[in-house]
Protein backbone atom coordinates (compact mmCIF):
# COMPACT_ATOMS: atom_id res chain seq x y z
CA UNK A 1 0.00 0.00 0.00
CA UNK A 2 1.43 3.21 -0.94
CA UNK A 3 2.49 5.57 2.36
CA UNK A 4 -0.15 8.30 2.95
CA UNK A 5 0.76 12.02 1.78
CA UNK A 6 -1.76 14.11 4.03
CA UNK A 7 -3.31 17.81 3.65
CA UNK A 8 -4.28 18.58 6.80
CA UNK A 9 -6.39 21.77 6.64
CA UNK A 10 -6.62 24.55 9.38
CA UNK A 11 -4.24 26.60 11.79
CA UNK A 12 -4.66 26.08 15.84
CA UNK A 13 -3.37 23.77 17.87
CA UNK A 14 -5.99 21.36 17.39
CA UNK A 15 -4.06 21.11 13.80
CA UNK A 16 -0.75 21.04 15.55
CA UNK A 17 -1.98 18.35 17.84
CA UNK A 18 -3.46 16.33 14.90
CA UNK A 19 0.56 16.75 12.99
CA UNK A 20 1.72 15.48 16.08
CA UNK A 21 -0.02 11.98 16.25
CA UNK A 22 0.07 11.42 12.68
CA UNK A 23 3.28 11.95 12.35
CA UNK A 24 4.05 9.04 14.52
CA UNK A 25 2.54 6.78 12.11
CA UNK A 26 4.27 4.85 9.33
CA UNK A 27 1.73 4.64 7.36
CA UNK A 28 2.29 8.73 7.09
CA UNK A 29 4.93 9.82 4.36
CA UNK A 30 4.08 13.17 4.22
CA UNK A 31 1.74 16.03 6.52
CA UNK A 32 1.46 19.07 4.28
CA UNK A 33 -0.44 21.49 6.57
CA UNK A 34 -2.75 24.55 4.86
CA UNK A 35 -1.63 27.31 6.02
CA UNK A 36 -0.42 25.79 9.35
CA UNK A 37 1.79 27.88 12.37
CA UNK A 38 4.90 28.17 14.13
CA UNK A 39 4.44 24.41 15.60
CA UNK A 40 3.55 22.77 12.26
CA UNK A 41 6.07 24.91 10.66
CA UNK A 42 9.52 22.87 11.89
CA UNK A 43 10.42 20.63 14.98
CA UNK A 44 8.05 18.14 13.30
CA UNK A 45 9.79 15.19 11.18
CA UNK A 46 7.63 14.57 7.89
CA UNK A 47 5.51 18.03 8.33
CA UNK A 48 5.51 20.97 6.23
CA UNK A 49 3.67 24.08 5.53
CA UNK A 50 1.61 25.59 2.45
CA UNK A 51 0.85 28.98 2.26
CA UNK A 52 -2.66 28.19 1.19
CA UNK A 53 -5.95 29.14 3.18
CA UNK A 54 -8.81 26.48 4.05
CA UNK A 55 -11.24 28.28 2.14
CA UNK A 56 -9.03 28.15 -1.05
CA UNK A 57 -10.50 25.16 -2.84
CA UNK A 58 -9.88 25.55 -6.05
CA UNK A 59 -5.62 26.33 -4.89
CA UNK A 60 -5.89 23.51 -2.38
CA UNK A 61 -7.57 21.00 -4.69
CA UNK A 62 -4.30 22.07 -6.85
CA UNK A 63 -1.95 22.03 -4.48
CA UNK A 64 -2.84 18.29 -3.78
CA UNK A 65 -2.72 16.97 -7.73
CA UNK A 66 0.36 18.83 -7.80
CA UNK A 67 2.00 17.02 -4.91
CA UNK A 68 0.45 13.44 -5.00
CA UNK A 69 -1.85 14.12 -1.91
CA UNK A 70 -3.81 10.59 -1.07
CA UNK A 71 -5.73 11.96 1.91
CA UNK A 72 -7.33 14.89 3.38
CA UNK A 73 -8.58 16.31 6.69
CA UNK A 74 -9.72 19.38 7.53
CA UNK A 75 -9.38 20.41 11.06
CA UNK A 76 -12.19 23.44 11.25
CA UNK A 77 -16.01 23.63 10.46
CA UNK A 78 -16.08 26.10 8.23
CA UNK A 79 -14.56 24.49 4.91
CA UNK A 80 -16.72 21.49 5.65
CA UNK A 81 -19.85 23.76 6.11
CA UNK A 82 -19.27 25.33 3.05
CA UNK A 83 -18.10 21.50 0.97
CA UNK A 84 -14.74 20.79 1.19
CA UNK A 85 -15.49 17.30 1.49
CA UNK A 86 -16.49 16.48 -2.20
CA UNK A 87 -13.94 19.26 -3.38
CA UNK A 88 -11.62 16.00 -3.21
CA UNK A 89 -13.94 13.41 -3.09
CA UNK A 90 -14.38 14.38 -7.00
CA UNK A 91 -10.59 14.26 -7.39
CA UNK A 92 -10.79 10.66 -6.00
CA UNK A 93 -8.86 12.07 -2.67
CA UNK A 94 -10.23 10.27 0.24
CA UNK A 95 -11.35 13.02 3.24
CA UNK A 96 -11.65 12.38 6.73
CA UNK A 97 -14.86 14.68 7.37
CA UNK A 98 -18.16 14.75 6.42
CA UNK A 99 -20.16 15.61 3.61
CA UNK A 100 -21.90 19.31 3.11
CA UNK A 101 -25.09 17.57 3.90
CA UNK A 102 -23.82 15.61 7.16
CA UNK A 103 -21.84 18.71 8.07
CA UNK A 104 -25.30 20.26 8.74
CA UNK A 105 -25.57 18.80 12.47
CA UNK A 106 -22.80 22.35 13.31
CA UNK A 107 -23.77 24.45 10.29
CA UNK A 108 -27.37 24.45 11.18
CA UNK A 109 -28.49 24.97 14.59
CA UNK A 110 -32.60 24.72 13.63
CA UNK A 111 -31.49 21.59 11.54
CA UNK A 112 -29.78 19.73 14.53
CA UNK A 113 -32.42 20.32 16.73
CA UNK A 114 -34.69 19.28 14.79
CA UNK A 115 -32.77 16.16 13.91
CA UNK A 116 -32.65 15.20 17.03
CA UNK A 117 -36.22 15.64 18.08
CA UNK A 118 -37.16 13.05 14.96
CA UNK A 119 -34.79 10.55 16.12
CA UNK A 120 -35.54 10.93 19.98
CA UNK A 121 -31.76 12.35 21.09
CA UNK A 122 -32.23 13.68 24.34
CA UNK A 123 -32.03 17.82 23.74
CA UNK A 124 -33.44 20.60 25.58
CA UNK A 125 -36.98 21.75 24.80
CA UNK A 126 -36.72 24.41 22.01
CA UNK A 127 -38.45 25.71 19.10
CA UNK A 128 -37.11 27.59 15.96
CA UNK A 129 -38.26 31.12 14.95
CA UNK A 130 -37.23 33.29 11.74
CA UNK A 131 -40.08 35.33 12.96
CA UNK A 132 -39.04 37.78 16.01
CA UNK A 133 -42.63 38.64 17.62
CA UNK A 134 -43.64 34.95 17.68
CA UNK A 135 -40.30 33.90 19.70
CA UNK A 136 -41.35 36.51 22.26
CA UNK A 137 -44.48 35.24 22.35
CA UNK A 138 -42.31 31.73 23.09
CA UNK A 139 -40.61 33.20 25.36
CA UNK A 140 -43.65 34.68 27.67
CA UNK A 141 -45.55 31.87 27.83
CA UNK A 142 -43.08 29.42 28.81
CA UNK A 143 -42.19 28.84 32.52
CA UNK A 144 -38.78 27.96 31.73
CA UNK A 145 -35.09 30.17 31.33
CA UNK A 146 -33.90 30.33 27.92
CA UNK A 147 -30.88 30.11 25.83
CA UNK A 148 -31.16 31.82 22.26
CA UNK A 149 -28.69 30.57 19.55
CA UNK A 150 -27.93 31.74 16.50
CA UNK A 151 -28.45 28.66 14.21
CA UNK A 152 -25.65 29.21 11.77
CA UNK A 153 -22.16 29.30 12.19
CA UNK A 154 -20.84 32.26 14.01
CA UNK A 155 -17.40 31.31 15.20
CA UNK A 156 -17.92 30.15 18.69
CA UNK A 157 -20.51 32.95 19.50
CA UNK A 158 -23.56 33.07 18.38
CA UNK A 159 -25.00 31.77 22.09
CA UNK A 160 -26.92 34.78 24.25
CA UNK A 161 -28.04 33.28 27.99
CA UNK A 162 -30.04 35.47 29.19
CA UNK A 163 -31.14 36.20 32.86
CA UNK A 164 -34.98 37.69 32.60
CA UNK A 165 -37.59 37.25 29.90
CA UNK A 166 -37.08 40.99 29.10
CA UNK A 167 -33.55 40.37 28.32
CA UNK A 168 -34.36 36.99 26.17
CA UNK A 169 -36.81 39.44 24.17
CA UNK A 170 -34.16 41.69 23.96
CA UNK A 171 -31.90 39.24 22.55
CA UNK A 172 -34.45 38.12 19.72
CA UNK A 173 -33.83 41.27 18.91
CA UNK A 174 -30.40 41.40 18.38
CA UNK A 175 -30.16 38.24 16.67
CA UNK A 176 -33.24 37.75 14.54
CA UNK A 177 -33.64 41.90 13.99
CA UNK A 178 -30.14 43.79 14.68
CA UNK A 179 -28.16 40.97 12.86
CA UNK A 180 -25.39 41.37 15.80
CA UNK A 181 -24.47 37.36 14.75
CA UNK A 182 -24.95 38.67 10.42
CA UNK A 183 -26.50 36.11 8.66
CA UNK A 184 -25.95 33.46 10.99
CA UNK A 185 -28.89 34.67 12.64
CA UNK A 186 -31.55 34.61 9.95
CA UNK A 187 -32.85 31.30 12.03
CA UNK A 188 -33.19 31.58 16.08
CA UNK A 189 -32.86 28.62 18.35
CA UNK A 190 -34.96 29.29 21.64
CA UNK A 191 -34.21 26.42 23.79
CA UNK A 192 -34.71 25.56 27.17
CA UNK A 193 -31.54 26.53 29.60
CA UNK A 194 -30.28 22.99 31.22
CA UNK A 195 -28.22 23.07 34.49
CA UNK A 196 -25.26 20.62 35.20
CA UNK A 197 -22.14 19.41 34.58
CA UNK A 198 -21.12 19.74 30.83
CA UNK A 199 -18.94 18.01 28.71
CA UNK A 200 -17.46 17.22 25.16
CA UNK A 201 -17.60 13.66 23.72
CA UNK A 202 -15.22 13.64 20.53
CA UNK A 203 -16.03 10.25 18.95
CA UNK A 204 -14.64 8.44 15.78
CA UNK A 205 -17.59 7.24 12.89
CA UNK A 206 -17.57 5.65 9.35
CA UNK A 207 -21.10 6.29 9.32
CA UNK A 208 -21.83 2.57 11.36
CA UNK A 209 -19.64 2.26 13.70
CA UNK A 210 -18.69 5.20 16.61
CA UNK A 211 -16.08 5.04 18.92
CA UNK A 212 -15.94 7.34 21.66
CA UNK A 213 -12.93 9.11 22.95
CA UNK A 214 -12.51 9.83 26.74
CA UNK A 215 -14.76 12.81 27.36
CA UNK A 216 -13.03 16.17 28.07
CA UNK A 217 -14.48 19.38 30.25
CA UNK A 218 -13.58 22.30 28.55
CA UNK A 219 -13.37 25.58 30.29
CA UNK A 220 -14.79 28.40 27.92
CA UNK A 221 -14.41 31.31 30.50
CA UNK A 222 -11.61 33.95 30.18
CA UNK A 223 -10.91 34.06 33.80
CA UNK A 224 -10.14 31.88 36.79
CA UNK A 225 -13.70 30.11 38.56
CA UNK A 226 -15.33 30.84 34.96
CA UNK A 227 -15.53 34.29 34.99
CA UNK A 228 -15.80 36.71 32.10
CA UNK A 229 -16.63 36.33 28.63
CA UNK A 230 -16.56 33.57 26.61
CA UNK A 231 -13.31 32.04 24.59
CA UNK A 232 -12.77 29.37 22.36
CA UNK A 233 -11.81 27.54 25.50
CA UNK A 234 -9.10 28.19 27.62
CA UNK A 235 -8.09 24.82 28.56
CA UNK A 236 -9.48 21.65 29.25
CA UNK A 237 -8.50 17.92 30.77
CA UNK A 238 -10.04 14.09 29.84
CA UNK A 239 -11.19 12.06 31.19
CA UNK A 240 -13.56 13.68 33.55
CA UNK A 241 -14.75 11.98 36.60
CA UNK A 242 -18.09 13.61 36.65
CA UNK A 243 -19.45 10.81 34.14
CA UNK A 244 -19.28 8.18 35.68
CA UNK A 245 -18.42 5.07 33.34
CA UNK A 246 -22.46 4.02 33.49
CA UNK A 247 -23.48 7.54 32.14
CA UNK A 248 -21.09 7.31 29.37
CA UNK A 249 -22.64 3.62 28.53
CA UNK A 250 -25.89 5.09 28.43
CA UNK A 251 -24.46 8.56 26.35
CA UNK A 252 -23.57 6.03 23.77
CA UNK A 253 -26.62 3.91 23.41
CA UNK A 254 -29.12 6.99 23.51
CA UNK A 255 -26.84 9.63 21.64
CA UNK A 256 -24.03 8.64 19.91
CA UNK A 257 -25.16 5.70 18.34
CA UNK A 258 -28.65 6.83 17.53
CA UNK A 259 -26.75 10.54 15.92
CA UNK A 260 -24.81 7.70 13.81
CA UNK A 261 -27.47 5.79 12.79
CA UNK A 262 -29.87 8.59 12.26
CA UNK A 263 -27.86 10.70 9.95
CA UNK A 264 -27.15 7.21 8.03
CA UNK A 265 -30.69 6.13 7.64
CA UNK A 266 -31.51 10.45 6.90
CA UNK A 267 -29.14 9.78 3.94
CA UNK A 268 -26.31 11.80 5.04
CA UNK A 269 -24.32 9.35 6.94
CA UNK A 270 -21.33 10.51 9.22
CA UNK A 271 -17.67 9.98 8.54
CA UNK A 272 -14.73 11.54 10.43
CA UNK A 273 -14.70 12.72 13.71
CA UNK A 274 -18.25 14.04 15.61
CA UNK A 275 -18.36 16.23 18.56
CA UNK A 276 -20.98 16.30 21.16
CA UNK A 277 -21.75 19.15 23.52
CA UNK A 278 -23.64 17.42 26.67
CA UNK A 279 -24.95 18.29 29.62
CA UNK A 280 -25.36 16.16 32.37
CA UNK A 281 -28.57 17.25 34.45
CA UNK A 282 -30.74 15.79 36.90
CA UNK A 283 -33.07 14.18 34.20
CA UNK A 284 -29.85 12.44 32.28
CA UNK A 285 -27.64 13.15 29.56
CA UNK A 286 -29.02 15.67 27.29
CA UNK A 287 -27.06 17.23 23.73
CA UNK A 288 -26.37 21.12 23.74
CA UNK A 289 -24.60 20.63 20.08
CA UNK A 290 -22.93 19.12 17.45
CA UNK A 291 -19.75 19.57 16.15
CA UNK A 292 -18.93 17.95 12.98
CA UNK A 293 -14.88 18.30 13.90
CA UNK A 294 -12.35 17.83 16.40
CA UNK A 295 -12.62 20.41 19.20
CA UNK A 296 -9.98 22.70 20.09
CA UNK A 297 -8.75 22.31 22.62
CA UNK A 298 -10.29 18.89 23.08
CA UNK A 299 -8.03 17.37 20.84
CA UNK A 300 -5.05 18.86 22.82
CA UNK A 301 -5.70 16.22 25.61
CA UNK A 302 -7.40 13.62 23.65
CA UNK A 303 -4.84 12.50 21.06
CA UNK A 304 -2.23 12.61 23.53
CA UNK A 305 -4.62 9.73 25.51
CA UNK A 306 -4.88 7.30 22.33
CA UNK A 307 -1.83 4.87 23.35
CA UNK A 308 1.62 4.85 22.10
CA UNK A 309 0.90 2.27 19.56
CA UNK A 310 -2.60 3.26 18.71
CA UNK A 311 -2.00 4.93 14.73
CA UNK A 312 -4.44 7.80 14.23
CA UNK A 313 -3.38 7.57 10.58
CA UNK A 314 -4.70 4.04 10.42
CA UNK A 315 -8.27 4.94 12.64
CA UNK A 316 -8.85 7.92 10.00
CA UNK A 317 -8.20 5.66 6.70
CA UNK A 318 -10.72 2.76 8.32
CA UNK A 319 -13.40 5.72 8.91
CA UNK A 320 -12.85 6.64 5.41
CA UNK A 321 -13.80 3.26 4.04
CA UNK A 322 -16.40 1.87 6.09
CA UNK A 323 -14.43 0.07 8.35
CA UNK A 324 -13.46 1.10 11.45
CA UNK A 325 -14.80 -1.85 14.00
CA UNK A 326 -11.32 -3.31 12.29
CA UNK A 327 -8.99 -1.10 14.17
CA UNK A 328 -7.90 -0.84 17.87
CA UNK A 329 -8.41 2.30 19.01
CA UNK A 330 -5.98 1.85 21.91
CA UNK A 331 -6.45 4.46 24.95
CA UNK A 332 -3.66 5.27 27.81
CA UNK A 333 -4.56 4.86 31.37
CA UNK A 334 -4.42 8.28 33.04
CA UNK A 335 -5.04 11.51 32.40
CA UNK A 336 -4.23 14.58 30.01
CA UNK A 337 -4.58 18.57 31.14
CA UNK A 338 -4.23 21.33 28.78
CA UNK A 339 -3.37 24.82 29.79
CA UNK A 340 -4.10 27.61 26.94
CA UNK A 341 -1.91 30.64 26.90
CA UNK A 342 -3.43 33.73 25.63
CA UNK A 343 -2.46 37.22 24.76
CA UNK A 344 -3.37 39.80 26.93
CA UNK A 345 -6.74 41.50 25.79
CA UNK A 346 -8.46 38.15 24.21
CA UNK A 347 -11.13 37.75 23.34
CA UNK A 348 -10.93 41.28 22.82
CA UNK A 349 -9.00 43.41 21.27
CA UNK A 350 -5.01 41.88 21.69
CA UNK A 351 -1.67 42.84 19.77
CA UNK A 352 0.02 39.85 17.73
CA UNK A 353 3.83 40.52 16.72
CA UNK A 354 5.22 39.59 20.26
CA UNK A 355 8.71 37.21 20.27
CA UNK A 356 8.20 34.02 22.09
CA UNK A 357 10.85 32.36 24.12
CA UNK A 358 10.45 28.46 24.49
CA UNK A 359 12.29 26.50 26.61
CA UNK A 360 12.62 22.66 26.76
CA UNK A 361 9.85 21.24 28.41
CA UNK A 362 10.10 18.06 30.44
CA UNK A 363 9.15 14.30 29.87
CA UNK A 364 5.01 13.97 29.53
CA UNK A 365 5.01 17.79 28.69
CA UNK A 366 3.78 18.94 24.89
CA UNK A 367 3.58 22.55 24.14
CA UNK A 368 0.84 23.09 21.28
CA UNK A 369 0.91 25.81 19.02
CA UNK A 370 -1.87 27.97 18.16
CA UNK A 371 -1.60 31.62 17.33
CA UNK A 372 2.31 31.26 16.30
CA UNK A 373 3.90 32.30 13.53
CA UNK A 374 7.87 32.52 12.26
CA UNK A 375 8.80 36.25 10.88
CA UNK A 376 12.39 36.64 9.70
CA UNK A 377 13.60 33.47 11.73
CA UNK A 378 11.61 34.46 14.83
CA UNK A 379 8.88 32.80 16.48
CA UNK A 380 6.09 34.89 17.30
CA UNK A 381 2.44 35.71 18.31
CA UNK A 382 -0.20 35.63 15.72
CA UNK A 383 -3.51 34.97 17.26
CA UNK A 384 -5.73 35.27 20.31
CA UNK A 385 -4.96 31.85 21.63
CA UNK A 386 -1.38 31.34 21.32
CA UNK A 387 -0.22 27.83 22.53
CA UNK A 388 -1.49 25.38 24.62
CA UNK A 389 1.07 23.38 27.54
CA UNK A 390 -0.37 19.56 27.79
CA UNK A 391 0.68 17.17 30.90
CA UNK A 392 -0.13 13.55 30.72
CA UNK A 393 0.03 11.33 33.72
CA UNK A 394 -1.35 8.42 35.67
CA UNK A 395 -3.54 10.67 38.01
CA UNK A 396 -5.25 14.27 37.09
CA UNK A 397 -3.45 16.46 39.34
CA UNK A 398 -0.10 15.38 38.18
CA UNK A 399 -1.50 15.83 34.13
CA UNK A 400 -2.09 19.38 35.81
CA UNK A 401 0.91 19.95 37.56
CA UNK A 402 2.75 19.22 34.08
CA UNK A 403 0.25 21.02 32.02
CA UNK A 404 1.96 24.37 34.59
CA UNK A 405 5.15 22.93 34.14
CA UNK A 406 4.83 23.80 30.44
CA UNK A 407 3.50 27.06 30.89
CA UNK A 408 6.43 27.43 32.52
CA UNK A 409 8.77 27.07 29.57
CA UNK A 410 6.71 29.39 27.81
CA UNK A 411 7.42 33.85 27.77
CA UNK A 412 6.15 36.43 25.74
CA UNK A 413 5.05 39.60 26.20
CA UNK A 414 1.51 40.09 27.92
CA UNK A 415 0.62 36.20 27.83
CA UNK A 416 -2.19 35.29 30.47
CA UNK A 417 -3.36 32.21 31.41
CA UNK A 418 -5.86 30.62 33.39
CA UNK A 419 -4.16 29.49 36.78
CA UNK A 420 -7.57 26.93 37.61
CA UNK A 421 -8.10 24.44 34.68
CA UNK A 422 -9.51 21.61 36.49
CA UNK A 423 -11.43 22.85 39.15
CA UNK A 424 -14.29 21.39 38.56
CA UNK A 425 -13.14 17.80 38.57
CA UNK A 426 -11.29 18.40 41.68
CA UNK A 427 -14.21 19.66 43.45
CA UNK A 428 -16.54 16.88 42.26
CA UNK A 429 -14.15 14.43 43.83
CA UNK A 430 -13.69 16.40 46.71
CA UNK A 431 -17.27 16.21 47.29
CA UNK A 432 -17.57 12.38 46.42
CA UNK A 433 -14.70 11.98 49.43
CA UNK A 434 -16.81 13.76 51.70
CA UNK A 435 -19.98 11.95 50.99
CA UNK A 436 -18.44 8.91 51.03
CA UNK A 437 -17.00 9.67 54.60
CA UNK A 438 -20.46 10.76 55.87
CA UNK A 439 -21.90 7.68 54.79
P1 LIG B 1 -23.30 25.73 22.08
O1 LIG B 1 -22.47 26.45 21.07
O2 LIG B 1 -24.67 25.41 21.63
O3 LIG B 1 -22.61 24.57 22.74
O4 LIG B 1 -23.43 26.76 23.29
C1 LIG B 1 -22.29 27.36 23.86
C2 LIG B 1 -22.33 27.23 25.35
O5 LIG B 1 -23.54 27.78 25.86
C3 LIG B 1 -22.34 25.79 25.83
O6 LIG B 1 -21.04 25.29 25.92
C4 LIG B 1 -23.03 25.90 27.18
O7 LIG B 1 -22.12 26.30 28.18
C5 LIG B 1 -24.01 27.01 26.95
N1 LIG B 1 -25.33 26.44 26.58
C6 LIG B 1 -25.76 26.10 25.36
N2 LIG B 1 -27.00 25.59 25.39
C7 LIG B 1 -27.38 25.63 26.69
C8 LIG B 1 -28.58 25.24 27.39
N3 LIG B 1 -29.65 24.77 26.76
N4 LIG B 1 -28.58 25.41 28.73
C9 LIG B 1 -27.54 25.91 29.39
N5 LIG B 1 -26.39 26.30 28.80
C10 LIG B 1 -26.30 26.16 27.45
Amino acid sequence: MDKLIVLLLGNGGREHAIAWKLAQSDRVAKIFVAPGNGGTASGLNKVENVAIGVLDFAGLAKFAVENKVNFVIPGPEQPLVEGVTSVFQKIGIPVFGPSVKAARMEGSKTFSKDFMKKHNIPTAAYENFTDAAKAKEFIQKNDFNVVLKASGLAAGKGVLIPTTKEEACQGVDQILVEKVFGDAGNELVVEEFLEGQELSILAFSDGYTVVPLPPAQDHKRIFDNDQGPNTGGMGCYAPTPVASPEMLADIKRTILQPTIDGMRRDGFPFVGILFTGIMLTSSGAKVLEYNVRFGDPETEVVLPLLSDDTDLAEIMEACTEGRLDSVRVGIKPGFAATVVVASGGYPGAYSTGKEITLQKAGEDVIVFHAGTSIKESKLVTSGGRVLAATGVAKDLRTAVDKAYEGIGTIAFDQMFYRKDIAHRAFTFLAEQTASANQM
